[in-house]
């Protein structure tokens, strides 16, 4: 009889940027599983398709990347409760003959806070700077840590309305031009808008009047140094990227699908930088 190799994927549209077949084929050769994580390909309207044929296939599951975080989300059969909170799915795995879907990305927030900057989660008050995917994730994240305060600037402020709505409680939204009077309250600063990314315009603003002991952090990964990382280091205030984010967010997929927990060491993080290079 054939021997059973897991397979899994990461499906997105285009999906050739996507590191994630380095770092789960990282962990497959470091771990010794004989396994596969591939890129697939698939335009929107053929993902329905695509997760229809999934349990068929022998898929053990997989990543899902943009575009097709929401029509995932709509399409898992199950989802868990990270998922439900923040409104997409970037993971999905099969347990018996349903599709169950979800979501890594606040998980993979939280572990990178808590691997380079340990004091977040005594911060009072955070800012976060965005209102798209990412601040969901963002944001649901700083719910679960227990923050008291949770304020989402965003260029358009009827995006952070938005999150605000959906998340109740401690989470509000704030306009853009305030956000200089909101800094010195914030024990942790983080970047979840586009800008600063490579191509993208950067991100002007001041941080000087952020708190002492103050924790920014920019999910951004290309480039790693974004210029809020380093105006926050010459502040000498603890600054972490967005690549962390992304290594600990495969982790809990990794172990789904292959049943071995991966762990994000250095050498892992140095092979990924070294491609980013
Ligand atoms: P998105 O849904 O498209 O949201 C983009 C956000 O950036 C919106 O809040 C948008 O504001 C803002 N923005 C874009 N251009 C702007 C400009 N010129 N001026 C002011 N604000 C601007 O994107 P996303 O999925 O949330 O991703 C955002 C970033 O996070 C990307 O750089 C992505 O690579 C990164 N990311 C990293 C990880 C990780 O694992 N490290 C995971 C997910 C995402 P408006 O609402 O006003 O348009």
């Amino acid at each position: 009889m054939a021997e059973h190799k897991p397979r899994a994927f990461v499906c997105g549209h285009p999906i050739g940027h996507s590191r994630s077949p380095l770092i789960h084929g990282y962990w497959l050769n470091e771990l010794g599983i004989a396994g596969s994580y591939e890129p697939i390909d698939i335009a929107p309207d053929d993902f329905a398709g695509f997760m229809g044929g999934l349990v068929g296939a022998g898929w053990a599951g997989g990543n899902i990347t943009i575009p097709h975080k929401e029509q995932a989300f709509a399409l898992a059969a199950k989802r868990d409760a990270a998922a439900e909170h923040i409104g997409a799915v970037n993971t999905l795995w099969v347990e018996g003959r349903t599709i169950v879907g979800g979501n890594t990305d606040a998980f993979g927030f939280a572990a990178n806070l808590d691997a380079r900057a340990g004091g977040w989660r005594s911060a009072e008050t955070a800012i976060v700077l965005g209102a798209g995917g990412a601040a969901r994730a963002v944001v649901h994240a700083l719910r679960e840590a227990g923050l008291n305060e949770v304020l989402v600037v965003n260029r358009s402020a009827g995006r952070a309305d938005d999150i605000a709505a959906h998340f109740g409680g401690k989470v509000s939204g704030r306009n853009w031009s305030d956000l200089d009077s909101l800094l010195p309250r914030a024990g942790l600063l983080v970047n979840t808008t586009s800008l600063g990314m490579k191509g993208q315009p950067d991100l002007e603003i001041d941080i000087s009047s952020l708190p002492d002991g103050a924790v920014v952090s920019d999910i951004i990964y290309a480039p790693l140094e974004t210029p809020l990382l380093a105006q926050a280091r010459a502040r000498g205030l603890a600054a972490v990227d967005g690549l962390g984010m992304l290594l600990h967010q495969a982790v809990p997929g990794f172990e789904r699908w292959f049943g071995i927990r991966p762990v994000v060491s250095d050498a892992l993080r140095a092979y990924i930088v070294a491609d980013l290079e």
